[in-house]
């Protein structure tokens, strides 16, 4: 039995998917979303640390000082874990991060991320304002916390380079720190406030919100399995749970999950990922944190959430399929115990996402070079919460042939070849 026709079929319900979805439907289009769990935000769009980054200005670089690799090899910086068993699956595109995170390259990974990131708490209130969810988006900004007096000259090294780009924030020091968040402990001397972006107690309800927008606008929703992608007569089909469905064009938004379907389309864009962890936790006595965390030299955000104090650890390299570890997190846990008076795990398992990633760390955005009518929206790396409305924006306005906000070239699959 087949389905209406639409004239788009969005395949991935995160915060990438949705949005898309919801800029091509107000621009008349019929919008059907395709996602395995036939619901919205069901994987990484859930679990992250909630922090709209409309600061976001450099992208994450792999280190190149030697000293640093040194300490990230051996699994002695704490910001991030390797998983040795998985070095001959993911050591190529480590190699490849490597070779891509040239100062040039940060240069110009700043000038094309910032005019997507400096929109983006704006787009995410055209959404939730109308979603009735505009609580879910609070404007306490977040604080990078350091511990050392090293930690404190990086913070004023940082804040004196984003200080071309407008961003917003505040340097403090350990009284003011104690002013915005009493609870922190002593083991914190100083931080930078930014103090633009918004920060969410639940990420996953926020885009189960929008998503609940697209269906009240008319979209569909639907189980299915993107892999059965095929090209049909001038568009593409797909089998659903409640039938096939035919369109005239596709866009892949399926995060970390985008390569099971362009590389059977013959498309080779280096999509990795690098895995975190998150817990919730309660609060000792009446410890209360008011907005993100972050432990600068240990690379964790303690985030205060619907359901606790979620702990999220940086970045795990292993196979996106790869079992769950609990090494990196047990490393990070101690730490953040001495930050904050976390209390008890409030969670049976730790929580795995994997954040989908380009060497560059760009998002990729546009046209698929080879097939008509099939569209790319995927690899939002560290920042898919705060990217993703304004790449829905971005992608419809070149859908629809519209003067786009920002030049799209960066964003192009083509720059892999
Ligand atoms: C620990 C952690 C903390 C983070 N913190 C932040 C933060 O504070 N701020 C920020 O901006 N970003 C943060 N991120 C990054 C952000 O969460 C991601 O970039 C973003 O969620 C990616 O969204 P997405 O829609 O592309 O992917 P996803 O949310 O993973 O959505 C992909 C969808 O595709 C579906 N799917 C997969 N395979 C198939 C298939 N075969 N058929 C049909 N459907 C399929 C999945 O079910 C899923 O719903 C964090 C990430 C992690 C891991």
């Amino acid at each position: 039995m087949g389905l209406p026709k639409v004239d788009v079929i969005v395949l991935g319900a995160g915060i990438v998917g949705v949005s898309a979805a919801l800029h091509l439907q107000a621009r008349g289009r019929g919008v059907a979303i395709v996602d395995r769990l036939g619901e919205a935000a069901g994987e990484t769009s859930y679990g992250n640390a909630g922090i709209v980054q409309s600061e976001a200005v450099f992208p994450y670089m792999f280190p190149r000082d030697p000293r640093e690799m040194a300490r990230g090899a051996l699994n002695r910086d704490p910001r991030a874990q390797t998983r040795y068993s998985a070095l001959a699956n993911v050591g190529p595109w480590i190699w490849r991060y490597f070779l891509a995170s040239t100062p040039d390259a940060r240069q110009t990974g700043a000038r094309a991320l910032r005019p997507l990131a400096a929109r983006s708490v704006a787009e995410h209130e055209a959404f939730a304002e109308p979603a009735g969810t505009s609580p879910l988006l609070r404007k306490t900004g977040w604080i990078k916390a350091f511990r050392s007096e090293r930690g404190r000259q990086a913070a004023l090294a940082e804040v004196a380079e984003l200080k071309p780009y407008g961003v917003g924030n505040v340097v403090v020091d350990r009284a003011q720190l104690e002013a915005l968040e009493p609870h922190l402990s002593g083991a914190a001397i100083a931080g930078i406030h930014f103090t633009d972006p918004s920060t969410t107690p639940d990420p996953g309800a926020l885009v189960k919100s929008y998503a609940d927008l697209f269906l009240a606008r008319g979209g569909r929703l639907l189980e299915g399995d993107a892999r059965s992608l095929e090209q049909s007569g001038a568009g593409w089909a797909l089998t659903t749970a409640e039938g096939r469905i035919e369109a005239a064009d596709v866009v892949i938004a399926l995060g970390p999950w985008s390569s099971d379907v362009f590389k059977a389309l013959g498309y080779r864009i280096p999509l990795g990922v690098k895995r975190g962890y998150h817990m919730h936790f309660g609060a000792e006595g009446n410890a209360t944190l008011n907005r993100p965390v972050m432990d600068a030299e240990f690379g964790y955000v303690l985030a205060p959430q619907t359901r606790g104090i979620r702990l999220t650890t940086g970045a795990e390299f292993a196979g996106r399929d790869d079992e769950p570890s609990p090494a990196h997190f047990d490393r990070t846990e101690p730490r953040a115990r001495q930050l904050f008076p976390l209390a008890e795990r409030r969670d049976s398992e730790l929580w795995l996402g994997r954040r989908p990633c380009l060497p560059d760390m760009l998002p990729v955005i546009g046209a698929a070079p080879r097939h008509k009518g099939l569209w790319f929206d995927f690899g939002h790396q560290h920042l898919g919460l705060t990217l993703g409305p304004v790449s829905g924006l971005l992608l419809a306005q070149i859908m629809s042939g519209e003067t786009p906000l920002t030049d799209p070239k960066p964003y192009r699959a083509e720059r892999f070849g």
